[in-house]
Order: C-alpha cells, then structure tokens, then sequence
C-alpha cells in the first residue's frame, strides 16, 4: 500500500462540478488501496479576488492581515472536498494548515515551512480517512497565521510528501505535464517524459510557472518523488528526477523559460572607481530590493554605464534610489525601462556542448530581434530583450533548438 499525497491547483477546483470531480478521482486512488493526502489550493480566480478586496481598503495591506485574508480561500476548497468525498462514502476529514502545524517563518505573504507536525495526519490514515490540507497557508510560532507565496500549495504538497515519506507527490493542474515551454505561447510545445530536479528549479526561477520555485527545492532536497500530471486527463505526466545521465539522446536544451516580471536601470556616466559597483547597488539592497542581471560596460573618458535589473514591483522605488545615488556620485543620469522581457534557454546538456549561447544569438538575430543583456550560467542562458517580442523569440528559439512538437495531422 502506497501513500500518496496529490495536490489539485484552483482551476482543478475552480468549480462545483470540478470538485466533484477531483472526489471521484481520490475515490478511485482510495479504492485501489492507497492511502491519500490531498492539498488544494482556492477556487481559480478567488486569490486575486481577496487580494483585491484588501487593495480596496488599502493600496499597500498590512501584510499579516492579507494572510489571514488570502488564506480563507483554500479554507473553503478543502471543507467542500472533504463534504464531496464523505458523499460518496469515503471518510474524509479536512485541516488548515494551523491544524496540522505546519510551522512557518512569520515572512508573511512569502513565509518558509521550518516544519510539519506528521501525527495528526498519520492518525487520520490510519483511521482510514483521506486527509484533505489547505495549501499555501501556515501558521508561525506565535500563532500568526502566515502564507507562503504565490503557487504556495505546490510547496506544501511537497512539504507534507517529505515529511510523510510519501511514495509520491503528483501535483495535478490544467496540464497534462511540464513542457518545453509555456504551451499556452507556443502550441506545439512538448510534453517532457522527464526533466531532472536542477532543470525544473532553473525553469522555476526563470519564470515558468508551472511549479512554485520553493516545491521544486524541497522536493530536490528530501529527494521526494515528484509528478506533474492533468487532473482530469489520463496520462504519465512529468517526471521530476534525480538522474541526469547524458546520454546521446538527449537534448541540449530541455527547456524555454522567460518572464515579463522585471525592470531595468541604468545609471550612466559613472565615473569610474574602485567601489563604484558598492555605491551603486548597496543603497538598492540596504532597500531590501534583489537585483537579478547586472552589466558594467568597459570604461572610456573614466566613466562608465552600469545596468541591472530588479522585480517590476521595486521598479520606482529602485530609480528613486538610483536617481538619488546619480547626484551623490557625479553620474550624468539614471533611467529605466519597464518594456522589458527576459527568455533563457536551459538544459543540463549545455555542459557539454560548447556554442549554446552563440546559437541563441544567432536565432535571435535572424528575427532582427536586438540583445539588451546576458546572463549565463553552466545549465542556462538568459538574455534580456524587448518585451514586444517575447513571444516570436520564444517560438524561433524553440524551433532552433528543435524542440517543436512533430506536426499532427489530425486530432
Ligand atoms: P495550478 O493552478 O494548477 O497551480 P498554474 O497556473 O499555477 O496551475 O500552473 C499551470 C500553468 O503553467 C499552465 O496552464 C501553463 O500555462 C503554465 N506553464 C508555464 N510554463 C510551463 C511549462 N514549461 N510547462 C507546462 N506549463 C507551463
Ligand atoms: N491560491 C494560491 C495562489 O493563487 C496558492 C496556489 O494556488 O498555489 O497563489
Ligand atoms: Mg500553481
């Protein structure tokens, strides 16, 4: 008998019907013998619907009231599935995620777990019911109930399979697995059978989506096995693993990430001595604001250009910075530009093939499409360039790194 914990995201719950759904679902996997934990996260559309509301009492909501806010979302879904499972004469018993200790840092709206307390859930097993958790939603040492984040319930899905052991986590969504990129900007997008542990956090990180980033590095350090799969589709789904042998077969570049979610700055004339960098960038992070790509240009006249770029959400805050530190150190100006985009290619096969980078550039250029910024790494390149043309640099990559899907002829 396999335990198994399965977590259905907010358009595999964003209804009734869908609900219903998932109970028939869990019923099948309770029936063939398993013992299940199910997370789920709110109804589609409910997060953004509370965060809203708090918006409209105040533009910037204290953050410990937002969570205790955004958390009533998944505090309903797991009560309706609990009540769809018992209807159909499966014991079912339903926890937030205070109930079942799930102990966090108190970062609210982007706490860390530190813990879960397993005994509870463990009774309930072996009492035969299916356990359903809410997702996304923890409670810190004094009792604050704490969030972990947007996409959060991957990661408590993935918390509750490591703490529990579990044979497996299988996250399921309104896709049939992870795919060479965001299938929704490129339809003939494949499906991978696998892709290992590093790759998917790259993925993560560089803006797909399809997993919460934290999951994918909990589930890579308890070495929990780990499924993408569709709620509502039969199918094997993606495997996240372990194991990167490279093999002949395998591909250089396993997948397209990118993201619209940063903006870039630019100080120019700086003159340039040693510190410069320091003064630039240390009055950002005393401001407690991450900066991703940084470029210094080489030096002419003694001064020199420095860019770099930061989450859209710090963008005013960060040229106000910038502009600030512009006067103090005798720079001729700071600008910015939000109308950016980054795309980077990433696969563990770039280790051994040299000419990755060069090969991006090049399908790039044949799209005339102009690099802003580079950043590599040993299994990633990303580049910065125009957000205009975020979704013809996406497909053109993906056709020159042959990761299109084989035509169909017919469905
Ligand atoms: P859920 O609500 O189930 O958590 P999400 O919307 O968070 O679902 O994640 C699923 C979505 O992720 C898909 O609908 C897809 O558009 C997007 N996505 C982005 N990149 C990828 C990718 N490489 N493979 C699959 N899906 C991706
Ligand atoms: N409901 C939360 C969100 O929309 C958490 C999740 O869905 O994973 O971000
Ligand atoms: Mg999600």
């Amino acid at each position: 008998m396999a335990l198994i914990v399965q977590k259905f995201g907010g358009t595999s719950v964003g209804t009734v019907e869908r609900i219903e759904q998932v109970a028939e679902k869990v019923k099948k996997f309770r029936e063939a013998g398993d013992d299940i934990v199910v997370v789920v996260s709110a109804m589609s559309g409910e997060t953004n619907r509370l965060i809203d509301l708090a918006k409209q009492i105040m533009p910037q909501p204290n953050p410990r009231e937002l969570d205790v806010m955004v958390s009533t979302g998944e505090q309903v879904t797991i009560a309706m599935l609990a009540m769809a499972l018992t209807k159909r004469g499966v014991p079912a018993v339903s926890f937030t995620g205070g109930q079942v200790r799930i102990l966090t840092d108190s970062a609210f709206t982007k706490a860390r777990i530190v813990s879960i307390d397993e005994h509870r859930i463990r009774a309930e097993l072996k009492a035969g019911r299916v356990v359903v958790v809410a997702g996304f939603q923890g409670v810190d040492e004094q009792g604050n109930i704490t969030t972990l984040g947007r996409g959060g319930s991957d990661t408590t899905g993935v918390a509750l399979a490591a703490a529990l052991k579990a044979d497996e986590c299988q996250i399921y969504t309104d896709v049939d697995g992870v795919y060479t990129t965001d299938p929704r900007v490129v339809p003939h997008a494949r499906r991978l059978e696998k892709i290992t542990f590093e790759e998917m956090l790259e993925m993560a990180s560089l803006g797909s989506k399809v997993l919460q980033i934290r999951s994918v590095e909990f589930a890579g350090k308890y070495n929990v096995p780990l499924r993408v799969l569709h709620s509502f589709k039969e199918g094997p789904g993606t495997l996240i693993t372990l194991d990167d042998e490279e093999s002949m077969e395998q591909p250089i570049i396993s997948g397209i990430a990118f993201n619209r979610d940063e903006a870039k700055l630019t100080i120019r004339g700086v003159p340039d001595t040693p510190g410069v960098a320091f003064k630039i960038l240390g009055p950002i992070s005393a401001a407690n604001i991450e900066v991703d790509m940084i470029v210094q240009n080489v030096s002419h006249d003694n001064t020199t250009d420095f860019t770099f770029t930061v989450h859209r959400n710090d963008y005013q805050n960060a040229l106000e910075i910038l502009k600030q530190t512009a006067a103090t150190i005798g720079a001729r100006e700071a600008t910015g530009d939000t109308k950016i985009a980054k795309v980077s290619i990433v696969g563990v096969g770039m280790r051994s093939h040299a000419g990755v980078a060069s090969q991006m550039f090049e399908a790039l250029a044949k799209e005339s499409i102009n690099i802003q910024m580079i950043s590599t790494s040993e299994i990633k390149v990303s580049v910065v360039i125009e957000e205009k043309y975020l979704e013809l640099a996406v497909r053109a990559l993906h056709t020159a790194f042959e990761l299109d899907a084989p035509a169909r002829v017919s469905e």
